[in-house]
Parts: structure tokens; sequence; C-alpha cells
């Protein structure tokens, strides 16, 4: 198929067509289960009935309206997410990146109005990944998506990842806010000590400096908890949330609370689509099923039951020296010998029928549907299985 579009995505053989739950057909009508949930989005798996329902009564009734309203749509879904979470109140936007975006600017931004301006520098972790914006590249440790946009913004510094001595002296009375993901999703599904994060705490409240929770990966149910902090018992000053969020939807919310909100006033920041009603209607569904405690021991369950069956195909097959993660966001770590190699993987499962992701070139991640059925995981293990089985002989 002819290409039009720019040549920054590398796409797969196969052009997905339709979906349902964890399968999806291509255009030629093949079918593949789904481990990947459009990378932790399809946090509902694909097409969801009640997700279509919410859909089609408000496409029905309002799509858009200018910033100057509010809609109902809106306020229900931040009432979820505030009564449901620390936060009071929340700003909607359209992805993880925006999220973040607009955490990293209210906390310049608060800091400035309580502090100072000289206020205003950012802790971030090497390897973090928080999206594609100029400034979430620069906040994000991951020099190869940044270097090439350079000049970048200045005051961020970067900490090794659950080094909670290197994090406590980084952080000064200049410290605006410490941005961190409790489990680092795409540089290899590496989860957060408590200790870390707790250090992360301390030091911020040490130097009035705001904790940023970055979920946009692990938030809406995929560790098990609504949101993953939950499981650390270290609460931030803001969370972003987006992916499974909408669960397929476009959708991006950033939460705080009474305390930092109002350093946002009027026309300090927005966004035209931020709040869409069929966004939020959606989201709002989706957020009912998520919630569900029943959705939340599944995830608790399956996700065990999967790490479990991975590690002993790892240790059967040789290629796995790891498996780790929480919930359904697993990571699978190869063996040493096939370092690197995680993207052939990734290919010979889409050739036996089987969506994965990388995280990373050392580290095969699943992020499959909250909802995944047992039949569905045990035929994707059996599709993985044969495709590590063809991957080693070629
Ligand atoms: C995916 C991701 C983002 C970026 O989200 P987009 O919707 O792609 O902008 C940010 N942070 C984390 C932790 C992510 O996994």
């Amino acid at each position: 198929m002819q290409n039009y579009l720019t040549p920054n995505f590398s796409f797969a053989p196969v052009i997905p067509d339709r979906a349902a739950g964890s399968r999806v057909w291509d255009t030629e009508g093949r079918e593949y289960i789904d481990l990947a949930g459009g990378i932790a989005v399809n946090a509902l798996g694909h097409c969801h009935p009640a997700l279509i329902e919410a859909l089609h009564e408000q496409a029905a009734k309002l799509w858009h309206i200018s910033n100057i309203y509010t809609t109902e749509a809106a306020q229900q879904l931040a009432k979820k997410l505030t009564e449901h979470t620390f936060a009071d109140k929340v700003f909607f936007c359209n992805s993880g990146a925006e999220a973040n975006e607009a955490a990293l600017k209210l906390a310049r931004k608060y800091a400035r109005d309580h502090f100072g301006a000289e206020k205003n520098e950012i802790i971030a972790c090497v390897n973090a990944f928080h999206g594609r914006t100029l400034f979430t590249v620069s906040v994000g440790g991951q020099p190869k998506y940044s270097q090439d946009f350079a000049p970048l913004p200045p005051a961020i510094t970067h900490v090794p990842f659950n080094d909670a001595e290197a994090l406590a002296a980084a952080v000064s009375d200049k410290t605006c806010a410490v941005i961190i993901e409790p489990v680092q999703g795409e540089s290899g599904v590496l989860p957060a000590e408590a200790a870390f994060l707790q250090a992360a705490r301390q030091a911020c409240d040490k130097h009035n400096a705001l904790l940023i929770f970055d979920e946009v990966q692990t938030g809406m149910g995929r560790t098990g908890k609504l949101f993953a902090y939950e499981h650390y018992g270290v609460q931030p000053d803001i969370l972003t949330s987006a992916k499974a969020l909408g669960s397929g939807f476009p959708i991006g919310a950033m939460l705080t609370t009474d305390a930092v909100a109002p350093s946002f006033g009027p026309g300090t920041h927005g966004s035209t689509f931020g709040g869409n009603p069929l966004a939020c209607a959606v989201a709002g569904r989706a957020f009912d099923l998520i919630h569900d405690p029943k959705t939340l021991q599944h995830v608790e369950r399956s996700g065990e039951l999967l790490k479990t069956e991975l590690a002993a195909l790892g240790k059967e097959t040789g290629v796995f020296k790891d498996v780790r993660g929480v919930g359904l966001l697993i990571g699978c770590v190869l063996a040493d010998e096939y370092a690197g190699r995680a993207g052939e993987l990734t290919q010979e499962a889409l050739k036996h029928g089987l969506m994965i992701l990388v995280a990373g070139g050392n580290v095969v991640r699943l992020a499959p549907s909250l909802l995944l059925n047992d039949e569905d995981r045990q035929e994707g293990l059996a599709r993985l299985k044969a495709a590590v089985q063809a991957w080693l002989q070629a």
C-alpha cells in the first residue's frame, strides 16, 4: 500500500481493520490476539459495547463546544476522578504529552507564584518517558528523543531511577517539581521502589517542590489499582493520565489539589479540544467499568497468572531471564544472549497472530485488555510459544 504519512513511524506489514475484545482482524481477514492493547490504551479491549453506547449517545447530543462553556460530560468525569483519588481539580487535554506539559507548566507557575521566578528546576529520571512535545522530550530521560531538536528548555536535571540518594541530593530550594513514572513503561517496565517514591515525597516536602506522578501508562486499572501510587502509599501533588483513560478515545487529564490548582487561573493555559464531550462521555463510562472491584481483582489475578506462565515459557525456551511488572503491565527481559532483539520477537509474534510490544531493545512488553479472558490469554501464550520456537530456529 502506498504510504502517504511522514516516515517517523515504521509500520508493521499488516493493516488492522476491525476488532472486538482482545481479537483484531486485518484487511486480509487474518486474526490476531491483542496483548498490546494499543500500547496500554485499550483497557477494556476493542469496541466494548458499553463504550460504543456511551459514544453513540453523546454523538447524538453534543460533539464540541468551546471552552468558555463546561459540559455535564466533563464535570461528571472530573467528579469521578477526584472522588476516587487524592485530587480535587482536573484539567482535560487530549494526550499524555499534553497532560505532562500542563503538569510541568503548572509546577513552574505555582513555584513562581509562591516562591519567585528562580524556583524553576525540574528533577526527572534517566530513561523516563513523558511524551513527545519539546518540553516533555526534554524532561524525559532519553536524549535520543530530544537531542536533535535542540535548543531544549533549560533547568532540567536527571537522576538515576530508583536512586533515592541521588534524588535527595538533586532536590534543592530551586526545585519546582520532581516528576516520576511509578513504573517506567517505555524504558523496560521497571517498577519504582517504595523507598524511592518516599524519598521523592520527603525531598519535595522539605523544599516546597511539587511531586508529579506520570501515570499515563500505569493509570486507570493497569496495575490492579485505579492508579499505581495507591500501591505505594505515596501521594503526588499532580498526577497525569491518558492512554487507558479514554480506553481508545483520545483524552488526557492532569489531576491536582485545591492548594495547587489556583495557579492555573483564567487564561493561563488551555486546549481547544480538551474536555471534549465525546471523549469525556466515553472516559466516564470507561471509568465505571475499570473502577469496578471485579475488574481490578481480575487484573491482579490474570496479571499474576500471565507472569507465572510467561516466566515458565521463558525458562523452558531460555529466552527470558526475568518477567516483571505490576498487574497487566508486564515486561519479559530477554536473556543476555538475545539482548537487543526484542523487536525481532514482536515481528515473529505478529506472523503467528499475536500483537505484543517492546519496551526498549531488551524487553518484550505486554499491556493487554484489563478484561482479558482465560481463553484469549492461553491462546496468546500458545502463539507466543510458537513464535519463540520459530524465532529460535530462524
Ligand atoms: C505514552 C506515555 C506518554 C505520552 O502519551 P501520548 O498520549 O503519546 O502523548 C507519557 N508518559 C508516559 C509514562 C507514557 O507511557
